[in-house]
């Protein structure tokens, strides 16, 4: 190429060592992403700061640390809109890096590991059980984070607490075993996975034998010629869903062998009836409760048989319990239904928990005069309900028929109900006849 005369740009030659190294585009990439983690490893501190203001505030009142953790973990959900399972990672993470370690923090702010980098090795290092040996792994640990892109750095920290944590494998497993749950996380399209967290040993032999029966199941169907056959996954998955839901284990007590799924379903009346209503524009879908849309069909079939499932139908029905006022406490059944019919989740902001699986709050405390009416219930997850009855927060009802939740700090969150009520109005009467 012939040498532009108008080029301005200095040679390397001419630069010598005296002028700043030529930047290009990758290099504002890079800028970019310097700042990134400055402001990342400043956010966790401003939580940090946060949390600990909240616990400072809520001390005085009576209130202990855990609970105003909690009611600090879901303002913090609502103001950055996101769900608290994640504002409480983020606590925790910024708890973790600032206060257990503090040369992975440093280095975060200092643009020398990424956020991802400062995450694993938070997420690594806890579940080292040894507060020792934790500490002992802190400075191998950032400087791997400092020279390894994130996978080779997650292979190789994983390798190194491995190797030092070889001897206690027996303990560790036992620790571990505390921690096992199971979780629903909904997916889109009327799906959903199901997690199971738990021995390794259990887990592959539960999949073996799925993959068995989906094998043994493939032979059969094929044998007898039916149509469209199964995938081996699909198999596989049908077979999961099949023994979990109405599987028995001969083991189990007596009376929890008898305990069936129960499902709340909402179906729209005239869709039961005909593609042709359910399909129409503007048709409403039929809606299990906590879960969300279901294909009509699968509605129809659910509608058709069955006492696992609940049906209401979205027009409301006449003889409906709306208020026991003040004679009772205690909610009646058929009101716990409308009442979780109504909201069909928990009314906390952000807050996933089925109503079935909800405790009901009297909004206006019993005691202090509260009345057992739809209006003065909510459904509330057991863990909603201790942060709403113990600390700073506080509900009241907005004039749409949702709820208004304010904060220890002042703000406001409103969540809408799933359904409106109907309202029961008796109309006035009629103008006399003139004379
Ligand atoms: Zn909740």
């Amino acid at each position: 190429m012939e040498d532009d005369p108008y080029d301005l740009h200095p040679s390397e030659q001419e630069r010598g060592d005296w002028l700043p190294p030529i930047t290009d585009a990758l290099d504002d990439v890079l800028d970019a992403e310097m700042l990134v983690c400055v402001r990342a490893a400043e956010k966790l501190q401003r939580i940090d700061w946060y949390r600990r203001d909240a616990i400072a505030r809520a001390a005085p009142r009576g209130i202990g640390r855990d609970l105003a953790e909690r009611s600090a973990r879901l303002e913090l959900a609502c103001g950055l809109r996101i769900g608290e399972q994640t504002a409480r990672m983020l606590m925790a993470r910024a708890e973790a890096l600032i206060h257990r370690y503090p040369a992975a923090f440093q280095a975060l702010s200092g643009a020398r590991i990424t956020p991802k980098h400062a995450d694993l090795l938070t997420l690594m290092l806890d579940e080292v059980p040894d507060p020792g040996l934790r500490e002992r792994l802190v400075d191998p640990a950032v400087r791997l984070a400092e020279q390894e892109p994130v996978g080779t750095f997650t292979r190789k920290l994983k390798k190194l607490i491995e190797k030092e944590q070889a001897p206690t494998l027996t303990e560790r497993h036992r620790v571990a075993m505390a921690h096992r749950h199971v979780w629903v996380e909904d997916a889109v399209d009327g799906m959903a996975w199901t997690h199971l967290y738990g021995p390794a040993v259990d887990a592959h032999a539960a999949y073996d034998r799925a993959t068995a029966i989906g094998k043994s199941i493939r032979k059969a169907e094929a044998k007898a010629g039916v149509a469209g056959p199964r995938s081996l996954d699909q198999l596989r998955a049908d077979v999961y869903g099949d023994l979990l839901v109405t599987g028995v284990v001969k083991a189990h007590p007596r009376a929890a062998q008898r305990i069936r799924a129960q499902v709340v379903v909402t179906v729209p009346a005239l869709s039961l009836l005909s593609d042709e209503h359910a399909t129409a524009p503007g048709a409403e879908a039929a809606v299990v409760e906590g879960v969300g849309p279901i294909p009509i069909e699968t509605a129809r079939e659910l509608a058709a048989d069955g006492k696992e499932w609940m049906r209401v139908l979205t027009h409301p029905e006449t003889g409906m319990v709306l208020s026991v006022g003040r004679d009772r406490y205690k909610v009646p059944k058929s009101m716990r239904r409308i009442i979780a019919w109504r909201a069909s989740r928990c009314l906390t902001p952000g807050c996933g928990m089925p109503a079935h699986r909800c405790e009901i709050d009297h909004r206006v405390e019993w005691h202090e005069g509260g009345e057992t009416s739809i209006i003065n219930t909510n459904p509330l997850c057991k863990g909603h309900h201790i942060i709403k009855t113990l600390t700073d927060w506080r509900i009241d009802q907005t004039d749409g028929g949702g709820v208004r939740w304010t904060s220890p700090t002042g703000r406001t969150y409103t969540v809408e109900p799933e359904r409106k009520l109907p309202a029961f109005t008796i109309p006035p009467p009629e103008d006399p006849p003139p004379f």
